[in-house]
C-alpha cells in the first residue's frame, strides 16, 4: 500500500502522490564539461532515468548548467535536472540565477550546508532560492556527512536516557532528526510540502529499513536508495536487498541505485538495475519478463541458455519500436525452460513459453500460448520459429486490431 504524500513536480516529471516510483540517476562527469555531462545525461535518460542529478560544486559547474540544458533540448530531451549542492550551494544559487532557474530541483544536504551557527542562514538562502524560482528541494542527509553539532546534541540527550541507545542507533536517529528538522524549517521559511522530498542514506540494508520506516511516518515524498552500495554483484544485491522490502511496504517515491561502475561499465547500469528492482517488486513494468530455469544435470547442452539469452536480447532490441506500436507490451511474460520437469508447467503460466528437451528426452520443444499447447518445434530452426511465434502473439494481443 503506497504512502499518501503530496505530488511533487520536478520539471516535466511528477513523483509522490499516486505517481509511479520514479527512476533517477546521477552523472559522474565533470559538470563543468557541459558537452560530456549533457552526453551522459542523455545516455541515462535514454536508458530510462526519469530524473538526472548533476553535481554543482563550483562556479565552473554552475556556469555550465544552462549549456547542458540547451544541449539536451537540442536532442529533444526534457529530462529534469537536479543540482547536487554541498558546502557552497547557498553562494552558487545566489550568484548564478540562470543556473538556479535552469535546474528543476535542488538537493540540499543538511550535513554539508555550513557551520552550525550559520546553517540556518545558508539553508534559508537555498530554500529562498527554491521559493524564488519555483523549484522543489530534496533534503538529503547522508550518514557519511552528518551534522556533527546535532550528533553531539543527541548524544548528550541519549546519555541522560534511562536506557541509552547504542552509538550506532544514535547516529541513525541523528540522521532522521536532521532531515525532519530541516523539512520543518523549510516549511517555516515558506516552502510548501509539495515542494519537499526527503532522503536519509546509509550503506547497510538493515539501517536503511530502520531509517526509512521512521521517515515514512512523515508527510513528505521520499527519495530512496542505498548509498555506497559498491560495485558489481555486491552493489546490485545490496541495493536490491535494501530497497525491495521498503518498496513492498509502499515506501519510496523515487529510486536511485548507487553503483560504483566497474572500469569500462556504462553509467547506465545503475538505471538498468533500478528498473529491474522496480519490476521485480511489481512497482513498475518496463519490459517483458523472461523466466528461465537455472538448468541442471538434465540440460547437458547450453542450447537452452543460449535461447533464453537470445530471447531476452531480442525483446530488449524490439522494445523501443514495440512500446510505440503495441501499448501494454511491457506486460508480456515469456518462459524458456530446460526440460520436461518444470518446463510445461512454467510455460503454461507465461503468455508464451517453450519447454526445451532435456538430455534423454525426445528432441521436441512444445510451445505454450496463453496456457495451451500451441505447437511443437523441432530441428535446427527452433530459435527463429519461437521468435516468430512471439512476434505474431505480440501483434495479435497488443496490436491495433487487438481486442476487436
Ligand atoms: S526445468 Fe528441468 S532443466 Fe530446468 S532446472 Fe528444472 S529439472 Fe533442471
Amino acid at each position: 500500500m503506497k504512502r499518501s504524500t503530496p505530488t511533487v513536480r520536478v520539471g516535466s516529471v511528477a513523483l509522490g502522490g499516486g505517481e509511479p516510483v520514479r527512476v533517477q540517476s546521477m552523472t559522474n562527469t565533470d559538470t563543468a564539461d557541459a558537452a560530456a555531462t549533457a552526453r551522459q545525461v542523455a545516455e541515462l535518460a535514454r536508458a530510462g532515468s526519469e530524473i538526472v542529478r548533476i553535481t554543482v560544486n563550483d562556479e565552473a559547474a554552475a556556469r555550465a548548467v544552462p549549456e547542458i540544458r540547451m544541449r539536451l533540448e537540442d536532442e529533444g530531451l526534457d529530462v529534469p535536472l537536479v543540482g547536487d549542492f554541498h558546502f557552497n550551494g547557498h553562494l552558487l544559487l545566489a550568484r548564478f540565477p540562470e543556473m538556479a532557474r535552469t535546474l528543476d530541483k535542488y538537493r540540499i544536504n543538511p550535513g554539508t550546508v555550513g557551520a552550525r551557527a550559520g546553517a540556518a542562514g545558508n539553508f534559508r538562502t537555498m530554500v529562498e532560492a527554491a521559493l524564488e524560482h519555483g523549484k522543489p528541494v530534496r533534503i538529503g542527509g547522508n550518514w557519511g556527512s552528518l551534522d556533527q553539532a546535532l550528533l553531539a546534541e543527541i548524544m548528550d540527550a541519549n546519555a541522560r536516557r534511562p536506557e541509552p541507545k547504542t552509538a550506532h542507533e544514535v547516529l541513525l536517529e541523528t540522521l532522521v532528526v536532521s532531515v525532519l528538522r530541516s523539512a520543518e524549517l523549510a516549511e517555516e521559511i515558506g516552502l510548501a510540502r509539495d515542494r519537499i522530498v526527503l532522503s536519509a542514506k546509509v550503506s547497510a540494508p538493515a539501517d536503511l529499513w530502520l531509517v526509512y520506516r521512521e521517515l515514512a511516518k512523515s508527510p513528505y515524498a521520499l527519495h530512496l536508495g542505498l548509498t555506497e552500495a559498491g560495485m558489481g554483484d555486491r552493489g546490485v544485491v545490496f541495493s536490491a536487498a535494501a530497497v525491495a522490502p521498503l518498496l513492498a511496504e509502499g515506501i519510496g517515491d523515487t529510486l536511485r541505485v548507487s553503483l560504483t561502475p566497474v572500469p569500462g561499465e556504462p553509467r547506465t547500469r545503475e538505471v538498468e538495475v533500478a528498473k529491474e528492482i522496480l519490476q521485480a517488486v511489481g512497482a513498475r513494468r518496463f519490459a517483458p519478463s523472461v523466466s528461465a530455469c537455472p538448468g541442471c544435470g538434465r540440460t547437458t547442452s547450453t542450447f537452452f541458455q543460449e535461447l533464453a539469452q537470445e530471447v531476452s536480447r531480442y525483446l530488449a532490441l524490439k522494445m523501443d519500436a514495440w512500446r510505440a506500436r503495441y501499448p501494454g507490451v511491457e506486460e508480456l511474460k515469456v518462459a524458456v525452460m530446460g526440460c520436461v520437469v518444470n518446463g510445461p508447467g512454467e510455460s503454461k503460466h507465461a503468455d508464451v513459453g517453450i519447454s526445451l528437451p532435456g538430455s534423454g528426452e525426445a528432441p521436441r520443444a512444445p510451445v505454450y500460448v496463453d496456457g495451451e499447447l500451441y505447437t511443437t518445434l523441432s530441428g535446427e530452426g527452433i530459435p527463429e520459429q519461437f521468435v516468430q511465434i512471439l512476434e505474431e502473439y505480440v501483434e495479435r494481443r497488443f496490436g491495433a486490431g487487438a481486442g476487436g
